[in-house]
């Protein structure tokens, strides 16, 4: 596609005046090569093995230095893609606990080895599999015999039935070489950040921050006490999060979250979760719609997290209204109250879908309406390799290029902390997608009118001075690492990528 085009189609979605015109357009630019009759990638016995031998040869070549990370993913795929039910599930799962086993990932081993032996694993062979248990509790727990005695007890018992066809198999032999061989569990930093004490009025925030009504009847978030850099004062769920096609075998679907033992969907064979938590939550808020189409929607490699954002997001809200009827009714309701948050016995909850909507709702008509997000979504974050996520938190904090907040995954939530330190009385600000570092005023500013419509209106210190982008300043220019430049470099191909349109190419 050229950007010859892209103007074209721009051009043409200014001078529609009604809703539906300029969704025609936007639709027909963006989404024209959806087929909705394509065939599905089912979950088949023949691709599940596929992914099967994959990972085997990934895990016995082990030619390269990150073979475990790559037969890991390969088997994530042979389970994503055996059907419920078949012996293909199961094995899928024993293979990957042999890795996670190599890999001192001991309990994710027991997980997958549980799951194993739960989807039928076959008698013949289980009693490898009871060795293993056996050897993961020793590792985790050396001091407790009673598990390791139980799974020792299963491998014996089992043992006839392998012998069968393994006659030389010595499980005492077997037993000894893995013992020596048996390493500390690999050491896993789970830094998890906590609110210590909660706000009485801000669901999710700590008590370093208040709700302040300016002049002009806004509210804006500003600290109650002297905040220092690193401090969390926001940890929510995201309203909607999405790992990008990378990382869908790696990723949670719901939450983002890396996982080297993730589960499929039962029915789909797109996408994995972290826990059975976010795969119920999943189904509940949007994937028992979405299930139906998501393999359709991955066809298109190269489709962004943002796009399927849009429909995490439209479903939810779907699920939540009852209805599309009642959708309507809801998003007909947020036009007569714009930016209005919504109190329920004195609590914000920004993350509800009533404030969702008030948050982020603008008539579609509207100038603020530009074409970029008619077709695209709205976005908070978005990276090829990483994810997107909906954080409605961002729409009540103040925006400035010289943000004093960012955000970060948390477990399974997103978290805000303060990224220098903040004074009491002063406003918590977020950045508006750029910052002054890596942007100029000038292209800072092509960005807010593009996906805020927002023509020339920041007033924070650092476009009001006119600041110097990081790359502007002497010292930086000549002291720069060739890796910082690297950085840099990548950030402006991220703005890039979101700047310029992204369609694939018609197939
Ligand atoms: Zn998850
Ligand atoms: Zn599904
Ligand atoms: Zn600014």
């Amino acid at each position: 596609m050229d950007s010859d085009d892209e103007e074209n189609v721009q051009r043409q979605y200014s001078q529609m005046t009604t809703f539906k015109d300029k969704f025609e357009v936007a639709w027909d630019f963006r989404a024209r090569y959806i087929d909705v009759n394509r065939d599905k990638i089912n979950k088949t016995v023949g691709r599940s093995m596929i992914w099967r031998e994959i990972g085997n040869k990934e895990y016995t070549t082990a030619k390269n230095k990150d073979y475990l990370r790559k037969s890991i993913e390969a088997y994530t795929k042979s389970i994503a893609f055996a059907p419920l039910g078949s012996k293909e599930l199961s094995l899928a799962y024993a293979k990957r606990s042999a890795v996670l086993f190599k890999a001192r990932l001991y309990e994710d081993c027991l997980l997958d080895i549980e799951r194993s032996l739960k989807t039928g694993y076959p008698d013949k062979l289980k009693t490898k599999l009871f060795l293993r248990q056996s050897l993961c509790f020793i590792a985790l727990k050396p001091s407790s015999h009673i598990e390791t005695g139980i799974s020792m007890a299963n491998a014996i018992q089992s043992l006839p039935n392998f012998k069968k066809n393994n006659s030389n198999y010595n499980i005492k032999d077997e037993y000894s070489k893995m013992i020596n061989e048996l390493k500390e569990p690999r050491e896993i930093i789970k830094f998890i950040p906590e609110i210590k004490n909660d706000n009485a009025v801000i669901v999710g925030a700590s008590d370093a921050i208040e709700l302040e009504k300016t002049n002009d009847n806004n509210q804006h978030v500003v600290a109650t006490r002297d905040i220092k850099s690193g401090e969390f004062i926001y940890i929510s769920e995201p309203f909607a999060a999405t790992p990008s096609y990378e990382l869908r075998f790696t990723n949670c679907w719901h939450c983002c979250r890396q996982t080297w033992a993730g589960i499929p969907c039962d029915n789909c064979s797109a996408i994995i979760y972290c826990s059975d938590i976010c795969k119920k939550k999943a189904w509940n808020s949007y994937h028992n719609i979405e299930c139906l189409l998501s393999e359709q929607l991955w066809k298109f490699d190269k489709i962004l997290p943002g796009h399927l954002s849009t429909v995490k997001l439209f479903l939810k809200t779907l699920n939540l209204a009852g209805g599309l009827l009642e959708l309507k009714k809801k998003v007909d309701n947020s036009d007569s109250m714009k930016n209005e948050l919504i109190f329920t016995n004195g609590i914000l909850n920004v993350n509800t879908i009533d404030n969702f909507l008030n948050l982020d709702f603008f008539e579609a008509i509207s100038n603020k309406c530009t074409f970029e997000i008619a077709s695209f979504v709205f976005f908070v974050d978005t990276n090829v390799d990483w994810s997107t996520v909906m954080l409605p938190f961002s729409k009540i904090l103040k925006l400035s290029c010289d943000p004093n907040v960012d955000w970060t995954h948390v477990g399974s939530n997103i978290g805000y902390y303060a990224c220098k330190p903040i004074k009491q009385g002063q406003p918590i600000v977020s950045n508006r997608f750029v910052t002054y570092h890596t942007s100029s005023k000038t292209d800072r500013y092509i960005v807010f009118e593009k996906f805020f419509g927002l023509p020339e209106s920041c007033e924070c210190t650092a476009c009001v001075e006119n600041w110097p982008t990081i790359e502007d300043l002497p010292s930086y220019k000549y002291d720069i690492a060739d890796k910082d430049q690297e950085r840099v470099k990548l950030y402006d191909a991220k703005i890039q990528r979101v700047d310029t349109a992204h369609r694939p190419e018609k197939s």
